[in-house]
């Protein structure tokens, strides 16, 4: 099936929007459509289910990341929180020499991402379950990657200590938040010296057609992790650094 003209004519639009020409990935992203309404039949994976839904809150939100100049070369990207694949299988179909990390909890999320990975024949698209206080406790993922990102995952505070300690040294962590990104934003002076992180800025947008705020948060990693962070499972939520 794929997208219909009318949602394929809607990524083309949308994508042009952001400065992306999209037109060669078109397959790829009217399959990604069809395996998420399949599998949204058998397990609940996503609220999105109209196609205008999928193409703008799911493709086009994660795609907002690329207005960042932040994706050159062959990079370590770790989606932390992926969900049903965002952003990190958007952006891996349009920046194909990325290497990129799928993170979920979810067992069943992360057979979705495994599914579609396969299905989509994605190299360097790596699907990992677990927690992510736990994994960046280990050698092969703490302070190896250069870029974190995070989209609907945790408030700020929360989300610096469970990133941080994945970013190597001079790696950036984006977080993808909507319209109220100021609340989040005044506590966390407190808590990035702690993990060795820098706000380094932040970005507003507007999601093409919806025209629904967005903000790319970015933090820089300049210091090294105290290995106390993150905390056990659970704990960084509970009781937020800041
Ligand atoms: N990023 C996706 C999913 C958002 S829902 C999107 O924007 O569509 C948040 C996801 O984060 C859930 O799938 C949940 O399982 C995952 N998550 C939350 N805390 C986590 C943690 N500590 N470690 C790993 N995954 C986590």
């Amino acid at each position: 099936m794929g997208l219909s003209p009318k949602g394929a004519a809607l990524l083309l639009e949308g994508g042009r929007a952001l400065g992306l020409d999209l037109e060669a990935h078109l397959p790829a992203f009217s399959r990604l459509f069809d395996l998420l309404m399949e599998a949204n039949r058998r397990v609940n994976l996503t609220a999105l289910r109209t196609e205008e839904e999928v193409v703008l809150k799911h493709f086009l939100d994660s795609l907002t990341l690329l207005v960042l100049p932040l994706w050159e070369g062959s990079l370590r990207v770790l989606d932390l929180g992926t969900g049903a694949g965002f952003p990190g299988l958007p952006l891996k179909i349009v920046r194909p020499e990325l290497e990129i990390t799928l993170l979920d909890a979810t067992k069943k999320k992360v057979a979705f991402v495994e599914e579609a990975v396969h299905a989509l024949g994605l190299k360097g698209a790596l699907p990992l379950w677990g927690r992510a206080e736990a994994l960046a406790h280990r050698p092969e993922h703490r302070e190896v990657y250069g870029r974190v990102v995070a989209r609907a995952v945790a408030p700020l505070c929360v989300l610096a200590e469970l990133g941080l300690p994945f970013l190597a040294l001079g790696g950036v962590m984006v977080a993808q938040k909507g319209p109220r990104v100021a609340e989040e934003l005044a506590p966390l002076p407190q808590a990035l010296p702690l993990l060795g992180g820098r706000l380094e800025g932040v970005r507003a947008l507007r999601l093409p057609f919806a025209l629904e705020e967005r903000h790319l948060v970015v933090l820089a990693k300049e210091a090294p992790t105290p290995p106390r962070f993150p905390r056990r499972p659970g704990v960084p939520e509970k009781h937020p650094l800041c």
